[in-house]
């Protein structure tokens, strides 16, 4: 699916990334913890096009595919989702027509045909209902006037509308509340599939009682710096960053 390999990431002529490799396969969840300010979200906006971002080595390949020459776009119709970054309100366009529009978009891509109007909105309802909006909200602007937490919950909506092959999730600085996080672990749960992954940056190991990932990782310092099961997540509440030893300012 994702082939991380000894990324390089400046950030204003600042390296963030530094040397970071991370391999994720076909139906797998990875929890990405660490630090503030190792890195973790440059690392889901690289991934994702965003720009401001300059690779100055490495390489990463998604499906087989150089990922850092897609531009953004091309990266969401290849079913690369970045979730929580920017809650964009579109006034005047209804959350559906949007939501139509890029799901087409995305399968006129994969070579599928368009949804008929009843598919698509027989699926909306039965998935609006999975994230505990009220159907009304289909009809708004996307995001228009929307609390923090119905944003929350309208991301993850669009994201299981969407099925992107690989979800980015970073809600860092975000704090969650635990209805929203419960929200958040029923859309990845949802949407996990062998065909699909999810990496899932968190500051909560609370999040990580309803996702059970199949790796959690360290990020401190650009890289990569521990990889574990589970447990790793648990390790980490109790002991916190100090114990790996990770020479970052950041941990001080
Ligand atoms: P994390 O998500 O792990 O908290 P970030 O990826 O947000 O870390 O940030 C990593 C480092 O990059 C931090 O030191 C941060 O200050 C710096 N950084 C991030 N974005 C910018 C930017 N636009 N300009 C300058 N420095 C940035
Ligand atoms: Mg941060
Ligand atoms: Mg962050």
């Amino acid at each position: 699916m994702l082939s991380v390999n000894d990324l390089y990431v400046q950030v204003e002529g600042k390296e963030i990334l530094k040397g970071l490799t991370l391999q994720v396969k076909p139906g797998e969840v990875h929890a990405i913890m660490g630090p503030n300010g190792s890195g973790k979200s440059t690392l889901s906006h690289v991934l994702a096009g965003r720009s401001g971002y300059e690779v100055t080595g490495g390489s990463v390949s998604y499906q087989g595919k150089d990922l850092l020459e897609l531009a953004a776009e091309e990266r969401a119709r290849e079913g690369i989702f970045l979730a929580f970054q920017y809650p964009v309100e579109i006034p005047g366009v209804s959350n559906l027509q949007f939501l139509r529009t890029s799901l087409n978009s995305i399968r006129k891509h994969r070579g599928e045909a368009e949804l008929d109007a009843a598919s698509f909105l027989r699926q909306a309802r039965q998935l609006i209902g999975k994230v505990d909006l009220d159907p009304e909200f289909l009809k708004r602007g996307v995001n228009e006037g929307f609390s923090g937490g119905e944003k929350k919950r309208n991301e993850i909506f669009q994201m299981l509308m969407l099925e992107p092959k690989l979800a980015l999730l970073d809600e860092t600085d975000s704090g969650l509340d635990i209805d929203a996080l419960q929200v958040v672990a029923t859309g990845v749960n949802t949407l996990k599939r062998e065909d699909r992954s999810v990496i899932l940056v968190t500051h909560y190991q609370r999040l990580l009682k309803y996702i059970v990932p199949d790796y959690v990782h360290v990020l401190a310092n650009g890289r990569i710096v521990k990889s574990g099961g589970k447990d790793l997540a648990l390790e980490l509440e109790e002991k916190g960053y100090g114990w790996l030893n990770i020479d970052d300012e950041a941990t001080a």
